[in-house]
């Protein structure tokens, strides 16, 4: 039986002939690669400063180090996220408060944000989940009001745009004031694991530059190319979270194929949603008219009476895989005491279930997964309420 994955990386002999450039160029970590991978990406998203790093969880934590986020510090984020937005704040021994997400969609509610700002709030972790911009306008507009600064987990939303003062712009420029980016696999470009902190802060920046190589004051590619004698210093603890040549020059042949990438996915998020319209039973997601996902992921919602895991098995027996929707941190062992009360995060984890989606699927598996779940749900549905025939 022919298996349709959930999804499937676009990478090809261009980024293996750009990882055989810089094996033998001899220079492999963090060098010129990084650099030209930073500039085009900063190009990209429209930021003054982009800052490559080993993943995006070690760029929120060097984000959240930036604002000084510390020892005893509240920070407002989600517990619906892929549980590294927590864990990021939890490096910083601060905590984080969590706040439920909207009635129609998988983002932070804007409305539940400012209840939970305290003297003790020092930053707001928004997510754009599954690649769909949050409400950036009315998240902003709180953390001005409060004088907390934003930081957005743009993990999966390379590429996402958001309407901004009359203009459409890339999330990422950011609109708050630092933006997250990955590059694992199941993101819409990948370096195989790695990460990417834009700002047009330039003191943000410098940080970020100085901690993600040990704290190292002059770095080794700056001596490497000098032709004086350079002793470097190290001021403070830093961290190794560097990306390397070999993942930069993967990552520029893939910003390269991202705008294919992202409209290929567009079409195919337009013909599910023209396609599930007519499953009684399953809500597809919804884009705002100020939004314009890069459909990182495909997720759809139950209704409350058809179980998400027979649903998924029944695909899956058809040769079709999907993931259960985003998990909840507050109900993972290590924040199961934050005292959380996320009736809609609850919801969206237990009833929300995300089909394949990725750029060279073709139209006729679409048309296929949606055949399948209809079977699916058809099957799930509680004895009384199947449809007669
Ligand atoms: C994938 C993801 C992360 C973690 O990214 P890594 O690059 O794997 O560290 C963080 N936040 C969200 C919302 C994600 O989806």
């Amino acid at each position: 039986m022919r298996k349709i994955p959930v999804a499937l990386p676009n990478l090809g002999e261009e980024e293996a002939e750009a990882t055989r450039r810089v094996i033998l160029s001899g220079w492999v970590t963090q060098g010129p690669e990084v650099a030209a991978f930073e500039s085009e990406f900063a190009a990209y998203v429209g930021a003054s400063h982009a800052c490559a790093v080993s993943n995006c969880t070690t760029a929120l934590h060097l984000a959240l180090l930036a604002l000084g986020v510390g020892e005893g510090d509240e920070v407002i984020t989600v517990s619906h996220s892929f549980i590294a937005t927590a864990n990021a704040i939890t490096y910083c021994r601060a905590k984080p408060v969590f706040v439920d997400i909207e009635a129609t969609g998988f983002n932070i509610d804007p409305a539940l944000v400012e209840a939970a700002i305290t003297p003790r709030t020092r930053a707001i972790l928004c997510v754009h989940q599954l690649g769909m911009p949050c409400d950036l306008a009315a998240i902003v507009a709180i953390g001005r009001r409060h004088a907390v600064p934003v930081i957005e987990d743009a993990a999966c939303a390379i590429g996402s745009e958001i309407e901004w003062e009359g203009a459409w712009q890339k999330v990422g420029r950011p609109h708050g004031d630092i933006a997250c980016f990955s590059f694992h696999p199941r993101k819409v470009i990948t370096t195989g694991d790695g990460g990417m902190l834009t700002t047009n802060n330039p003191q943000y920046d410098q940080k970020f530059r100085l901690w993600r190589q040990h704290g190292m004051s002059v770095p080794d590619a700056v001596r490497h190319a000098s032709s004086q004698v350079v002793f470097e210093a190290y001021n403070e603890v830093g961290f190794n979270y560097r990306m390397t040549d070999l993942q930069a020059a993967v990552g520029r042949v893939q910003l390269g194929r991202l705008p294919g990438i992202v409209e290929a996915r567009r079409r195919l998020a337009g013909l599910y949603g023209d396609l599930i319209g007519g499953i009684e039973g399953v809500a597809a997601p919804i884009e705002a008219n100020w939004a314009r996902s890069n459909w990182q992921s495909y997720c759809v919602t139950l209704a409350p009476d058809l179980d998400q895991r027979s649903v998924m098995q029944s695909m899956l027996d058809a040769g079709i895989a999907t993931r259960r929707g985003i998990m909840n941190a507050h109900l993972e062992t290590p924040y199961a005491n934050a005292g959380a009360n996320l009736p809609r995060s609850e919801a969206a984890q237990a009833h929300s279930i995300i089909l394949p989606l990725y750029d060279r699927m073709p139209e006729a598996d679409v048309q296929a997964v949606v055949n399948a779940l209809e079977v699916a749900v058809e099957a799930a549905r509680p004895i009384l309420h199947r449809a007669a025939v």
